[in-house]
């Protein structure tokens, strides 16, 4: 068994629009509570320029625009200010031990993180197909890694793993049985912040995991939910690709199939244009004709805008009614999480969705909700009045985290 005392794991988290790169360091133990990262850097992209961020330790902040035409251009660039410049967290590239990546869509094959070879990329490479938007940039990712730092130990860390084991009633469509053999499934995502917020809600609650019936819900520019019993998620909303269940930013969440089959007849729509029609143009947004931001909703709903009004309401009806949903897979609920952008800044989608909740036992803290939004940094907590049935906590997402905490595991255990 290797155990260096100190641990440096680099993570990697690409988004369909964002890059993110966080360090960290871990000593000889996991501390209780998540730490802050040593060095953070972010690149955004709009149009032909990327907007790089980098936050260190220290405190110091610097923003660049590069042009940025060829995505791993930019992310290698952003690689190069970890160990130069003065914002720099290393003297070299050979200081890093591990690097961790967020692979969304881990097909089939993988449940638990892997070490990166050569057969582990073919593997994710063919479950492509699943995750178009995804799968190939942690791909590149990976490439990125090995022309920089050599032969670094790389980690995978999927976001489907934490559902690989859902009971076949939840994970298997009742479309003809041979789908489950072709990988098509439920395989659910956000499953990486889905556990961590499981073992968060323990830790906040002073309970056993094993004896909690949880429901998380992750609401960023994806929205999903997950019913979590005894720490193994036993049904989640998002399915096959990450556009089931919820209503999201500018993805629909489910709609009557009949629809996709209907616009394929009526209208000669391509796959192409039905995936970018229910991905880019639906959710919020579509819904709105304003934003898929909750707090562009939000601000046009208090102007008195009827159809922001509309997209809020469809959105925590939706949600409610999901919560219901994987309440009843649990066989009832102690502890209701909400945690990501929406989930931990709007006080009202979750003073809405606890208000249509409140024939299960959830009773929000309405002043501690609201106070929220002054605390800074935001403190994971409970915001349930004291004789409320059950729990409701709102946990910051640690994606970055929870991977390098699962890199510096595989390493201790060998
Ligand atoms: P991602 O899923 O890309 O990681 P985030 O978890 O950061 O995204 O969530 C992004 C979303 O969070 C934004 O689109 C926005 O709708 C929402 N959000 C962020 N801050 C607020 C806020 N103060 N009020 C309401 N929504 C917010």
């Amino acid at each position: 068994m290797r155990c260096n005392l100190h641990v440096k794991i680099l993570v990697l988290n690409s988004g369909s629009s964002s890059q993110k790169i966080q360090l960290y360091e871990i000593g000889a133990a996991l501390p209780e509570h998540p730490p802050a990262s040593l060095w953070e850097g972010k690149i955004e992209w709009a149009r032909n320029e990327a907007e790089v961020s980098i936050k260190t330790l220290r405190g110091a902040v610097d923003k660049e625009r590069v042009a940025a035409a060829n995505r791993s251009v930019a992310v290698e660039h952003l690689l190069s200010r970890l160990w130069s410049g003065e914002q720099r967290a290393v003297e070299s590239p050979r200081e890093l031990d591990m690097v961790g990546h967020r692979v969304v869509h881990g097909g089939p094959h993988f449940e638990e993180p892997v070490i990166v070879t050569a057969e582990v990329k073919t593997a994710i490479a063919e479950v492509s197909a699943f995750a178009p938007l995804h799968n190939r940039e942690e791909l590149e990712g990976m490439e990125i890694i090995e022309k920089l730092l050599g032969n670094v130990p790389q980690v995978a860390v999927f976001d489907t793993g934490f559902h690989s084991q859902m009971p076949l009633e939840a994970a298997v469509y009742p479309g003809p049985y041979e789908w489950w053999a072709q990988g098509i499934h439920r395989y659910g995502f956000h499953g990486i912040n889905h556990q961590y917020c499981a073992r968060r809600a323990a830790r906040l609650l002073g309970k056993e995991l094993a004896k909690l019936r949880l429901v998380s819900c992750h609401l960023g520019n994806g929205c999903s939910l997950a019913a979590i019993r005894n720490g193994k998620s036993v049904d989640t909303t998002m399915g096959f690709t990450p556009l089931e269940g919820l209503m999201m930013g500018t993805r629909s969440g489910s709609v009557d199939p009949g629809i996709l089959t209907y616009l394929m007849r009526q209208q000669n729509l391509s796959g192409e244009q039905l995936d970018e029609l229910l991905n880019k143009r639906s959710g919020l947004l579509g819904v709105s004709g304003i934003s898929g931001d909750m707090r562009e909703i939000v601000s046009a709903m208090k102007k008195g805008t009827e159809r922001a009004k509309l997209a809020f309401d469809i959105f925590v009806h939706r949600l409610a009614s999901g919560v219901g949903a994987m309440a009843a897979s649990l066989g009832g609920i102690d502890a209701l999480v909400f945690t990501a952008g929406i989930g931990e800044n709007s006080a009202e989608v979750r003073a809405e969705a606890c208000a249509r909740l409140e024939f299960l036992g959830v009773r929000l803290d309405a002043a501690r909700n609201e106070g929220l939004a002054n605390e800074k940094p935001l403190r994971d907590q409970d915001i349930a009045l004291a004789d409320s049935r059950v729990r409701v906590l709102m946990i910051r997402a640690q994606e970055e985290w929870a991977i390098s905490r699962s890199c510096w595991l595989l390493q201790i255990n060998g």
